[in-house]
């Protein structure tokens, strides 16, 4: 599949993916592993070098990066290891040991560095796939009352777009996103969003499931995996819909669909990064369906069906204040009907 980032073929369908797990990672056994510190500076600017294998122990990678960026001038030398940055593995999932990492499989994220050292770091660290440089908030939309300009980092070198994996009773899904645009949640363990999904679908799965406030597709897909007939996503984000909707595509193989048909690409999208009023995205032919939309969930009821009666999702930005989520459950009972749940 081409990346709608880059053009290049940094992404592949959910079974590729899953091939690549069992040992993405792991050492061979000719791999060399130092631990260092991360809250010193590193005991010298030497590194060493991959593996035969391809493999380079992760603070091996970030001592190589850390010594470019003094190098530049990004980081001093009494700065620790830390300061390099957030390292984002791709493909993400839950590991029990740190990673030993083969080419293109790291995102570095950091507020320091600056756009010619990212360069320099994409062009000479080979386990490196993107930087991008963030800040003093979250990106995409930051206050549900959808006025605001969302911001977002800034990609500064090479692609930005990579996956998590998600453990589903029916098979892992597996979800793209670009990273500079879609605000990061490192899942729980245990991933209770997940589980509380598979509870609320049940078995045999409920006929209709909406995921009113998708973010990237993570739980309407999950929905869909386990079975469940029809499937309504929306994002008011136009990042969030547009990934949802490509996520649809990466993870067919278990969806009882013919034809993922998406109605709008990235660059059309960005021209209406936020909307109220819900805009089709993408649909499925077959089965299944499963469509996305790109609004403001609390509109998404001018969209659907009466009597559709579906479980639905409201996985709101701000769960903190009861009396709010209260009310938006009420007023989404009266709208739509059926069961709604916070996951
Ligand atoms: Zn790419
Ligand atoms: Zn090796």
């Amino acid at each position: 599949m081409k990346c709608p980032v880059c053009g290049m073929d940094c992404v592949q369908s959910a079974m590729d993916v899953l091939a690549t797990l069992p040992t993405i990672f792991l050492p061979c056994p000719e791999c060399n592993m130092r631990v260092l510190d991360k809250r010193a500076p590193p005991p010298s600017h030497e590194y060493a070098l991959s593996c035969t294998c391809g493999k380079r122990f992760i603070d091996e990678v970030f001592t190589h990066m850390y010594v470019i960026m003094v190098e530049e001038g990004d980081l001093t030398a009494s700065d620790p290891l830390i300061a390099v940055g957030t390292p984002l593995v791709h493909p993400g999932f839950v590991m029990d040991r740190p990673p030993f990492l083969p080419a293109l499989s790291l995102l570095l994220l950091s507020p320091r560095v600056t756009k010619k050292t990212a360069e320099r770091l994409v062009r000479e660290v080979p386990e490196l796939k993107g930087v991008v440089r963030t800040g003093n908030f979250t990106p995409g939309i930051a206050n549900p009352d959808l006025h605001s300009v969302p911001r977002v980092y800034e990609l500064l070198a090479g692609c930005d777009v990579r996956a998590d994996v998600f453990p589903l009773r029916s098979g892992p899904l597996v979800i793209y996103k670009q990273q500079s645009s879609i605000h990061i949640e490192f899942p729980r363990p245990g991933y209770p969003k997940i589980r509380s999904v598979e509870q609320h679908v049940g078995t045999p799965p409920v006929k209709t499931f909406v995921d009113a406030c998708s973010g990237v597709g993570t739980l309407g897909l999950s929905a869909a995996c386990l079975g469940v007939p029809h499937v309504i996503m929306n994002d008011a984000w136009y990042a969030s819909a547009y990934w949802a909707a490509y996520n649809l595509e990466v993870n067919r193989v278990y969806l009882k669909i013919n034809r993922v048909k998406i109605y709008e690409q990235l660059e059309e999208m960005q021209t209406h990064p936020v909307t109220r009023d819900p805009i089709k995205i993408a649909e499925t032919y077959g089965e299944q369906s499963v469509e996305i939309y790109q609004g403001d969930f609390r509109l998404l009821h001018t969209v659907l069906s009466p009597g559709l009666a579906p479980v639905t999702a409201l996985d709101l930005f701000d769960k903190s204040d009861s009396a709010a989520t209260e009310k938006i459950q009420r007023e989404w009972k009266e709208k739509v009907g059926g069961d709604v749940f916070i996951p």
